[in-house]
This record gives structure tokens, C-alpha cells and sequence, in this order.
């Protein structure tokens, strides 16, 4: 890789697991020069291929245990129920002193699963670089995936606050703004912002797709703009879903039951014709989005 050493963070990264993240971050790395080689793996055989034809990673190994041997930071970019297995073949191909931080969208369990296999000598700072898509797999990723996107870490006993600062600057040269706070935090704002939404999202396509059986119509192909807007992710991969929700049982169900709770009262207004109730939620719930559009812009703009 050709490497102004001026940005150069990291000397070799090594990315477990290329997909949007994984093959977002290695395209970052190399537009943006910050480390001097970047060494990947996946778990098919078809992935690793599409990923070396791709280019943009500077070997791509048949093992996770090859692609950690002399990497200073070890990104897991998997699935979040797979990091026990990868801690598993790594641990003891590490080098001392190195970072493994992860992108997982769900932070205690991922700790919890990390946590039990970290070797001394290594520091591991979880993390959460909040930026995606509904697209999967090395083909769909982007170097721009990140910018102006924020990235939580969730530093635990484990992480040094001397390798913290580091990572935080690695992010930051990926066009990210970095905030730290406690893993649950995490999982509960996450579960909020990302998680129910795409629950809400996959239940509503369910839901349509049965009164369609039902009926023997296709209501679906009448979808202006809303229904595909509203669903769009979806589309997103299941396995990575299935995985979210398992892990972040806790904090799913807390939100999940506020939400039933807020759904069945608008229901019984409905149901009642309260037509004073439902006109204040909406213009109550109209005025706080767009106050959260107005941060988004101010943010956007800075
Ligand atoms: P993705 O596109 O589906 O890629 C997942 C990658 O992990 C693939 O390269 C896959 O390899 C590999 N993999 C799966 N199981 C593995 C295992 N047991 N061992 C080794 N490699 C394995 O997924 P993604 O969207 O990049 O998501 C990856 C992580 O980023 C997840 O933890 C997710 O929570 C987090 N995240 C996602 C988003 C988003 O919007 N997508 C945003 C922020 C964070 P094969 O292709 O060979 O199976």
C-alpha cells in the first residue's frame, strides 16, 4: 500500500470479517493512508476471493490466527454471536501490546464474550461506529461510509486509556466524531434509535405480506414513497439481526414494552375517537423530530 507516513496511525490492522463495515473501514484506511498494511479475513471461501479481486487490503489470510499474527489493532467486523468463536482461534496468535476493538451494534454481550478469552498484554476497547446501510457483504462497502458519523466506544477495566486516545484517533481520521459512555447506556440507546425501528420494520413488511395472502391482493405494489422509505432496512441482512436482537434482549424488550404501551393508546384513542388526544401526540411528536433534524443539520454543518 502506498502510505504518506504522515496519518499513519497503526503500522498492520487486521480485519476480521469483510462486509459493509469490515470492507468500509479497509477502503477508509487505504484513501485516507492511516495505517501501513491492512491484512483481512472472512469465513467463506467465496467472500475472501470477491474481497482480493476487490483490492483494497494487502493480503487477504485463509485463517483469522494468520491475519492477527503482526497486526497492532484487530478490528472484529462479524456478526455479533461470533465473537467468542474468532476470540477463540486468535487469542493465542496475538501480539503483545496490541488493540482489538470491534464494531459490533451491541456492546455488554460483546464485552461479556470478548472479555472471557483477552489475553494479557492486550487492551480491548470496545466500539460501535454508528453508519451503515441495508447492503452487505466486501462488495458494499464505502471509505465514506463514516463521515461525519459518530462512534461510540465503550472503554471497560480492560481498556488503556493511552491506546483509548489512539483509537479515537483512528476513528476521527475516518471522518468519525468519537463519544465514550457505559456499555449499557449503549445498548439501551441503541436499542432505542436503531433496533425497534428495524423490528418495527420487519414486522410491518410481515404483517403486509400476510393481509396480502389473506386478502389475495398485492397492497404492496400501491406503496408511494412511505412504505418503502418507512422499510427500508429490512432489507438488511438477518443474520446480523438475529444476532442484535438475542444479545440486546434487555434493553430490547424495556423499549419494546414502552412502545406496545404507547401503540395501545393511540389504538384506544382511535378506537374512541379521540380526535383532540391524537391531533396533540402528533403535533407534540412533530415538534420533537424536528428539533432532532435541527441538531442533525447543526452537526452535519459543523
Ligand atoms: P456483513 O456485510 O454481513 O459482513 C459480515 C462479515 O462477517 C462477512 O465477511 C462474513 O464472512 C463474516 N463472518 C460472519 N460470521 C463469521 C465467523 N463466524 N467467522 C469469521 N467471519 C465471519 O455485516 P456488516 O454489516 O459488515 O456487520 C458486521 C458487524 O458490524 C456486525 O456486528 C454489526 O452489528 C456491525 N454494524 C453493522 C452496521 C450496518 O449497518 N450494517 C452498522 C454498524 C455496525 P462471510 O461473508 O464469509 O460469511
Amino acid at each position: 500500500m502506498d502510505t504518506k507516513s504522515e496519518n499513519i496511525i497503526f503500522d498492520t490492522v487486521a480485519i476480521i470479517g469483510i462486509g459493509l463495515i469490515g470492507s468500509s473501514i479497509a477502503r477508509g484506511i487505504q484513501k485516507n493512508k492511516i495505517a501501513r498494511r491492512v491484512f483481512g479475513y472472512a469465513k467463506t471461501i467465496a467472500t475472501r476471493k470477491k474481497a482480493e479481486e476487490l483490492g483494497y487490503m494487502d493480503k487477504i489470510f485463509d485463517t483469522s490466527a494468520g491475519a492477527v499474527h503482526n497486526a497492532d489493532l484487530i478490528i472484529l467486523c462479524v456478526p455479533v454471536g461470533s465473537n467468542a468463536d474468532i476470540m477463540r482461534e486468535i487469542k493465542e496468535h496475538l501480539k503483545m501490546g496490541a488493540i482489538i476493538t470491534d464494531v459490533g451494534s451491541v456492546k455488554k454481550a460483546v464485552i461479556d464474550q470478548i472479555d472471557m478469552y483477552l489475553p494479557d498484554g492486550v487492551s480491548f476497547i470496545p466500539g460501535h461506529p454508528i453508519a451503515g446501510t441495508e447492503f452487505s457483504g466486501p462488495e458494499s462497502g464505502f471509505a465514506e461510509l463514516f463521515n461525519k458519523k459518530c462512534c461510540l466506544l465503550t472503554p471497560y477495566t480492560k481498556t488503556d486509556k493511552g491506546q483509548l486516545n489512539k483509537l479515537i484517533s483512528f476513528w476521527e481520521e475516518l471522518g468519525m466524531f468519537v463519544d465514550t459512555m457505559s456499555p449499557e447506556m449503549h445498548d439501551l440507546v441503541l436499542a432505542t434509535i436503531s433496533h425497534l425501528p428495524h423490528l418495527v420494520a420487519f414486522n410491518l413488511v410481515d404483517t403486509a405480506s400476510k393481509l396480502e395472502n389473506r386478502e389475495n391482493q398485492e397492497f404492496t405494489k400501491y406503496s408511494a414513497g412511505g412504505f418503502l422509505d418507512y422499510t427500508r432496512v429490512a432489507s438488511s441482512d438477518p443474520i446480523m439481526w438475529r444476532d442484535i436482537f438475542i444479545n440486546n434482549k434487555k434493553a430490547v424488550i424495556e423499549i419494546l414494552d414502552s412502545f406496545i404501551d404507547g401503540l395501545t393508546d393511540l389504538k384506544e384513542n382511535i378506537q374512541t375517537d379521540n380526535a383532540n388526544k391524537l391531533e396533540s401526540i402528533f403535533t407534540e411528536t412533530r415538534k420533537k423530530r424536528n428539533k432532532i433534524l435541527d441538531s442533525i443539520k447543526k452537526i452535519e454543518s459543523e
